[in-house]
């Protein structure tokens, strides 16, 4: 389907330097159910926004797919026309990798069925779905896969980059709850990857990004979680040592059906919040039992008893859910966003200290550091089983500088480079991928996958010899002197 005339576009050129003509992309436009959005089109500006506002990105054209065919004709499109391609899911990557300028924009935000069967407590799910779509389906089944913590998340980034939030610790990183992937690959072929066909690929999905295909459709294992007991606790800053020390002292030992994270960041300066605390910093366990109140309360005892009375404690039993979407009201799409994230194995009272003293420097009210745990079932997994490969580490930490205001955005990145440099020598040399921008180097991508980068650079090279699929924290394919990630 074509939008606009497709003939019409700005700058009609493949990276050839040959004009494209006008008919390739006519045919290209009539050979998708979905629709192909140029520079042209009354919808442009609005299809070629980001979750994050830092990132600002002018694609030659974004064909919006509705199924695997549009899929396998953009990327063929794209490829043949050496266009930069990028791959959009939910488009919360925090540097915009859901975007490129000049290029081809594989968007699949509307590919959003989902299919939950009850009897193998398993779902499949499009490219497109938010994991709050995912919760929504499943939640009738008293089901839910460990999916982040905000529910505007698109799964699609968030599971081939790993995955990790509420349910983590009892079963898993969402990719240890993949059970299989659908896949275009870059020469336009489908193939499907799980343990039993295709087990290579399979492996490298599990973690290793958007650099081995598109992924038009995931399966994954769902487990019971309904209503759960869970919540903000907020405490002054004041007690923030207090409260991280506690943190770290016993939630290692705590039962897996507890999922807690701890961050430093300010009282949100609105309603429902106490009005003398708007504003102000603060230290806070956000926590999910999943089980009864009494056995929630239980879990957290230890915890709670021997710390200040905090600020609120607003734990109660809500559906799994409402817990995922708590946050969603205060992290809407165009906010300006830089992050930096690094993995932790452990946790001295100097590293706390130097965690309060930056986080207190903050530039804004919603700049946050969280520290979300890597325990428990994440240990189950050998460190190459799959590619996400820190299974050691004790904590994978976010540095998050938020504001509306792109005023603000050279404020936020320096005080996010200047607290990462000041923590990062307590931590370990790589960190979450999906916590990363575009400026980190090859060197920390490569930290991040640590002994696995050699094989899926092996992998990069059976399935994407060319890089087809750079735009992403990119792997270069084995012996390779191909062009690395796309400057755009
Ligand atoms: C508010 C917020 C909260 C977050 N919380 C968490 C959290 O709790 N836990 C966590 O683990 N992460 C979290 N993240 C990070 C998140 O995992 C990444 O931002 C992730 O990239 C989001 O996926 P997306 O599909 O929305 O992104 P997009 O921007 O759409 O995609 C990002 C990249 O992923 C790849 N990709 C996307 N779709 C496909 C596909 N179908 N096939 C192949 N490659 C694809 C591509 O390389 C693409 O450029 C959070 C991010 C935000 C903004």
């Amino acid at each position: 389907m074509i939008a606009s005339d497709p003939g019409r576009i700005d700058a009609p050129f493949g990276r050839t330097g040959e004009p494209m003509n006008d008919d390739t992309v006519t045919q290209f436009g009539r050979s998708l159910r979905g629709t192909l959005i140029d520079r042209k089109h009354p919808g442009y500006e609005e299809a070629r926004k980001l979750y994050n506002a830092m990132i600002d990105k002018r694609p030659l054209m974004i064909a919006r797919c509705a199924d695997a065919a549009d899929v396998m004709s953009a990327v063929n499109f794209g490829r043949e026309q050496k266009l930069p391609i990028a791959i959009r899911g939910g488009g919360h990557s925090g540097p915009g990798f859901g975007s490129v300028d000049d290029g081809l924009v594989i968007d699949l935000s509307t590919m959003k069925g989902v299919r939950v069967d009850p009897a193998t407590s398993t779902v499949r799910a499009g490219p497109g779905c938010t994991s709050g779509d995912v919760d929504h389906a499943t939640h009738a089944f008293g089901l839910a896969v460990p999916f982040g913590i905000v529910s505007t998340t698109g799964i699609a980034g968030l599971t081939l980059g790993g995955g990790s939030g509420h349910l983590t610790r009892k079963y898993g990183l969402t990719i240890d709850n993949l059970i299989e992937a659908d896949v275009v690959l870059a020469d336009g072929r489908f193939v499907t990857a799980s343990k039993t066909q295709n087990a290579d690929l399979f492996w490298a999905l599990r973690g290793g990004g958007g650099n081995f295909g598109v992924v038009t459709s995931f399966l994954f294992q769902a487990h019971p979680a309904n209503i759960i007991f869970g919540g903000p606790v907020f405490w002054e800053a004041k007690d923030a040592l207090a409260v991280m020390r506690a943190y770290r002292d016993y939630l290692p030992a705590a039962p897996e059906d507890l999922g807690a994270f701890v961050g430093l960041k300010s009282v949100p300066s609105t309603d429902p919040f106490p009005r003398e605390y708007w504003g102000k910093r603060a230290c806070a366990i956000i926590s999910c039992y999943n089980g009864t109140e009494e056995d929630g309360r239980k879990a957290m005892a230890p915890l709670l008893d021997n710390l200040p009375p905090p600020i609120f404690n607003w734990m109660g039993m809500m559906p799994f859910p409402a817990l995922q979407a708590l946050f969603d009201p205060l992290l809407p799409k165009g906010l300006q966003w830089y992050w930096k994230g690094d993995f932790v194995k452990s946790l001295p009272d100097e590293a706390i200290a130097t965690h309060i003293a930056q986080a207190a420097e903050a530039p804004s009210e919603l700049s946050l550091m969280h520290l979300y745990p890597i325990d428990g079932a994440v240990r189950r997994v050998g460190k190459d089983e799959t590619a996400w490969n820190a299974r050691d580490a004790t904590w994978s930490m976010v540095i998050a500088a938020i504001d509306p205001d792109p005023g603000k955005a050279a404020d936020l990145t320096k005080w996010a480079k200047n607290y990462w440099a000041s923590i990062h020598p307590h931590n370990g040399e790589g960190g979450y991928v999906n916590f990363m921008m575009d400026d980190e180097g090859e060197a920390r991508v490569r930290a991040s996958y640590g002994a696995n980068y050699e094989r899926l650079s092996q992998v990069k090279r059976t399935y994407d010899p060319s890089n087809v699929f750079r735009v992403n924290q990119n792997i270069k394919p084995a012996g390779s002197t191909v062009e690395g990630r796309t400057a755009a």
